[in-house]
């Protein structure tokens, strides 16, 4: 940081701070010139008692004087001596003691602090910067977004219109830059002509919308990508410009229910890449409850490979002895093809007649209704708020957190229980609640932020998602020709370039798993998507590698093995 060019720009730029800066100078001149003029008193008062001092003695002693030292090596004796010695010493407190600090605080120390600050949150990006990736707002999805871009070494900045609220920020280590987001000139300023992407994550679609006008006026090639609240503003954010929406409601609430119904087959598409597709798959009313995924043979008999199971919220690799209980859900990776064989030999049974219980009838709860719905589930929604418009039928007012409410929805037979609010303090209590009195139930809930993550899974939830991860692997994603996909909460499927590290190596000499803990689903080089890759065959130096792992583990891989580039 070069905090003296910043500081003498602002005096230079600001009246004010110019202003303060002669303040102090002339305080100073008058300090100088008091001295000068008590040295002077001094020398002729001491002439009258009959003593002879040098300029420099008489400027010594009005400075021990003034400075309350007062070695007494010289001294008055007569009563106009002493009384002049009073009044110098007074002076000085009052000059060095009181007005001169004071002054330096309020004028030259806080132009300091105020340069200081700007050099932290400053009004342009610094110089150097490029490929950036410009994000428009302060939310969960945003700190998610930049967390994601740390881990690939991408560089970004953070637009906040306030100095206020961008100097926290930068002081907890973001790299933050002032600006009005609906002005051209902020974007000038970030350079946008060379950033990479916009990400305009806003929970208003007013202000997404306008943000993304003013960016398309200016940089009519640059990638905008935009979380959207409903599918009208997921329209309209398109016609102002943005390249990319994500209706982040309708796609998270697709995610909680397809949690309960798991699809009208039993091995649900979770992801896929070029003919690699990955399910999930319950194990309850099958033949597999009970099992080791050895004893499985479900590569033989399916084709399939067993990435891992889920049990209560925790994903365990595959290894051929774990077992697998009613509460087991298998994480599949094979083509449409084996998946098909599965589903033949697994049929999904009748869905369960008891209604799945959300809680919250906000935007998501609804959504999340409307998505069990379409699949013939039924269901309850428990609403405080007695003026929510929800559909008769299904709507039980209260809170949820009493009791009787709960009984009311039918707590006492459900099978799940999806909660929904967009508080994740309340989340977390009704977790526990319901966990401690139907321990058997399904709980699926959605978070917030990243960080109550583990008290979610802790408090008992078997599904968590987080509507900051998933809107931050959306954006993410348009800019990493690498898909992250999202198995759930915390682990994802992504595609990376064979690090140079790993390149003509053999899987089985590297160790990938203990090194890192990320599993190796798929190879894909110029012959096609490898699923079931051979260990003992080295990886191909221009190929792409598929992994599944979680957010630590992906960052413990790519630090293991850098990549030569970041991904285009
Ligand atoms: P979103 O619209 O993003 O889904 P909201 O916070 O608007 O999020 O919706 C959550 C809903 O949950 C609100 O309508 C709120 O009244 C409701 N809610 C919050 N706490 C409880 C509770 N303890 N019991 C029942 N409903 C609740």
């Amino acid at each position: 940081m070069n905090i003296v060019p910043t500081f003498l720009a602002t005096v230079r730029r600001s009246r004010h701070s110019r202003r303060n800066v002669r303040l102090m100078l002339q305080i100073v001149l008058l300090m100088f010139a008091v001295i000068a003029l008590f040295a002077v008193i001094f020398h002729y008062l001491m002439l009258a008692e009959g003593h002879f001092h040098s300029p420099a003695a008489s400027i010594y002693w009005v400075l021990e004087t003034m400075t309350t030292l007062g070695y007494g090596d010289i001294v008055f004796t007569g009563d106009a001596g002493r009384l002049f010695a009073a009044l110098v010493l007074l002076t000085g407190i009052l000059l060095i003691f009181i007005i001169v600090p004071f002054t330096f605080i309020e004028t030259v120390y806080a132009s300091w602090v105020a340069a200081r600050n700007e050099e932290m949150a400053p009004r342009r990006l610094a110089r150097g910067i490029s490929g950036h990736v410009i994000i428009t707002s302060v939310d969960p999805v945003s700190f998610a977004l930049i967390r994601k871009l740390e881990h690939y070494a991408y560089t970004y900045v953070l637009l906040v219109s306030k100095f206020d609220q961008a100097l926290p920020l930068a002081n907890q280590g973001y790299n933050v830059m002032v600006g009005e987001l609906d002005k051209p000139e902020t974007y000038k300023k970030a350079q946008i002509e060379i950033a990479s992407m916009v990400a305009v994550t806003c929970q208003r679609d007013s202000i997404n919308a306008n943000v993304a006008m003013t960016i398309r006026r200016l940089a009519p090639e640059i990638p905008i990508v935009a979380i959207a609240q409903s599918a009208t503003a997921s329209q309209i954010l398109k016609l102002a410009g943005a390249t990319h929406v994500l209706q982040l409601t309708d796609s998270l609430s697709q995610f909680l229910a397809r949690r309960v119904y798991g699809g009208k087959q039993r091995a649900n598409v979770v992801a896929s890449f070029d003919g690699l597709q990955i399910a999930e798959a319950t194990v309850r009313d099958t033949k597999l409850v009970g099992l080791t995924i050895e004893a499985t043979r479900l590569r033989t008999e399916a084709g399939v490979s067993v990435l891992g199971v889920w049990h209560r919220g925790e994903f365990t690799p595959g290894n051929p002895d774990t077992e697998l209980t009613a509460r087991s859900v298998l994480v599949l990776a094979g083509s449409t093809d084996h998946l098909q064989r599965f589903n033949a030999l697994y049929p999904q049974p009748p869905v369960s007649g008891k209604p799945v219980v959300i809680i919250g009838g906000g935007r998501i709860g609804v959504a999340t209704g409307q998505a069990l719905e379409h699949a013939g589930i039924d269901y309850r929604i428990i609403e405080r708020d007695p003026e929510a418009c929800l559909a008769d039928g299904h709507r039980v007012v209260g809170d949820a957190t009493r009791l009787s409410v709960l009984m009311d929805a039918g707590i006492g037979d459900a099978s799940t229980v999806i909660v929904t609010t967009h508080d994740d303090d309340i989340n977390i209590y009704l977790t526990l609640y319901l966990r401690s009195i139907r321990p058997d139930l399904l709980i699926i809930s959605r978070s917030m932020h990243e960080r109550n993550l583990a008290n979610l899974h802790r408090a008992g939830a078997d599904f968590v998602m987080s509507h900051s991860t998933m809107g931050a692997n959306y954006i993410f994603n348009r800019l990493k020709r690498s898909n992250i996909e999202m198995l759930a909460e915390g682990l994802d499927i992504f595609r990376l370039p064979v690090p140079p590290k790993l390149a003509g190596r053999k899987l089985a000499d590297v160790g990938l798993r203990s090194r890192t803990g990320c599993i190796l689903i798929a190879v894909q080089d110029e012959s096609g998507m490898n699923i079931n890759p051979d260990p003992h065959e080295p990886l191909p130096a221009s190929g792409e590698i598929i992994l599944l792992a979680t957010v630590e583990q992906e960052a413990s891989f790519l630090k293991a093995y850098p990549l030569a580039s970041k991904p285009k």
